[in-house]
């Protein structure tokens, strides 16, 4: 699809398609030889080797309007591009959970807060996780979230235990961003803050590691964290005391949106890598590829990519000119909408390929795990189609 976009966007195109073609994808298995050859946790040499040549040719940052000069709709292609090789993201500085941190503390964090975090995550020197779910309670539902942060003279004092904070594994994370609750007795949606908490400060200890599916996600993890009294000066509260909900809905909307043109990228990856596999593939005299059924899983894959892509670019479009608030339906959809289907397409890929497709040879297996577990985080299926439904429901009362 050709949009018309603008001379410096499709300047960065051709320099990111370059730039994967040269850097990413002759290294995609050897991403995967590193972590396995030696110490899992240690930071991958590919990687910061790479994010060095990304800053030094400006790409770097694309995901922050405010930096990059691109508009959501202008960075779609960008992080599609990106979401082809599942690692290659954080290349850029572009990868969750750091991205929308970032947001956050772009936002809303005060001078001294993007001096002392903003700046160096931006520099790519440090990495950081967001720590709201909560093992105990149903966290879908944000008002559940009963960590605590009170108020100790110059100090807040936080208790509480999180889990599935993603990237906490990794060496690099210094930052938690750390929701929980500071009044009880006020309206449900006043009662949480959030706060920045140091990695290293007395009290915040990294219980365990979650795999998935099997799978460590290392170097960056999703840690279990038990925070007991820890303390942080009263200056790390972000934005004031009952303002919780609204970093959450402020953080939430550009990370989905990225999370969705990544996907698109994977789901368009599977569709080609199927493609290639049954061309050439043989079976009962012919290729695989002039059998009906995989004639149909080819067509029904190219319409629901061009589907959810027109959605995912909608959205975008309207958060550039609506504004995050007004978009909340599109993002709800598309965060409903692209998971899975590039669920069905990876899975369709996996079927296409045999026992090849679950196997270390090709990305196809984890490509899956990503889209499986997008359907959960960032907020399940069900609670996306609830706010689409109340949002429908609303025109008609
Ligand atoms: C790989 C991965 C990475 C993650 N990264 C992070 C992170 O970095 N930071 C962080 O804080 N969290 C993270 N999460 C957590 C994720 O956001 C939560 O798992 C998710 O919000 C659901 O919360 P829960 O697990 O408590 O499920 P619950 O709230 O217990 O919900 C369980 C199920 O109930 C159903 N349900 C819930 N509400 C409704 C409804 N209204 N209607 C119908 N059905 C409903 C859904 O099917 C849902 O899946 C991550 C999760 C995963 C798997």
């Amino acid at each position: 699809m050709n949009f018309d976009y603008s001379t410096k966007t499709r300047e960065l195109q051709s320099k990111l398609q370059a730039f994967m073609d040269t850097h990413i994808y002759p290294n995609e298995t050897a991403f995967t030889d590193e972590i396995n050859s030696g110490d899992r946790w240690k930071p991958l040499q590919l990687v910061e080797d790479l994010k060095e040549r990304a800053k030094a040719e400006n790409l770097w940052n694309l995901f922050l309007p405010e930096i990059s000069g691109l508009t959501n709709l202008e960075y779609a292609p960008l992080a599609e591009m990106m979401g082809r090789v599942v690692w290659s993201a954080e290349v850029f500085n572009c990868s969750a959970p750091d991205t929308g941190n970032m947001e956050v503390l772009w936002k809303y964090g005060t001078d001294e807060q993007k001096e002392e975090w903003l700046k160096p995550l931006l520099d790519g020197e440090i990495r950081s996780c967001f720590a709201m779910t909560e093992p105990d309670v149903a966290s879908s539902d944000a008002t559940n979230i009963c960590a605590s942060i009170v108020k100790d003279g110059d100090k807040y004092v936080l208790k509480g235990r999180k889990w599935w904070s993603t990237g906490a594994g990794d060496v690099r994370c210094r930052l938690a961003i750390f929701m929980g609750k500071t009044d009880e007795d006020a309206p449900k949606h006043l009662q949480q803050s959030m706060i920045l908490v140091p990695m290293n400060a007395d009290g915040v200890k990294v219980e365990r590691l979650l795999n998935v599916f099997g799978f460590d996600d290392a170097p960056n993890g999703h840690a279990e964290i038990s925070f007991t009294d820890v303390r942080v000066p009263k200056e790390n509260l972000l934005l004031g005391e009952g303002r919780g909900f609204e970093i959450a809905q402020g953080r939430l909307g550009g990370g989905r949106v990225h999370h969705c043109m990544r996907l698109i990228g994977v789901a368009e990856r599977a569709l080609e890598l199927m493609i290639e596999r049954t061309n050439r593939r043989r079976a009962f005299g012919k290729n695989l590829s002039e059998m009906q059924t995989v004639r149909n899983w080819i067509a029904e894959s190219r319409m629901e990519i061009e589907q959810a892509r027109l959605l995912v670019l909608k959205t975008a479009y309207l958060m550039d000119t609506t504004g995050n608030k007004q978009a909340r339906s599109e993002i709800a959809m598309i965060k409903a909408v692209v998971p899975q289907m590039a669920q069905k397409i990876i899975d369709r890929s996996i079927q296409a390929h045999g026992g090849a497709g679950v196997s270390q040879d090709f990305p196809l297996a984890q490509f899956w795990i990503y889209a499986r577990t997008l359907r959960l985080a960032d907020g399940p299926d069900e609670v996306h189609l609830e706010t689409i439904a109340k949002n429908e429901l609303k025109k008609w009362m």
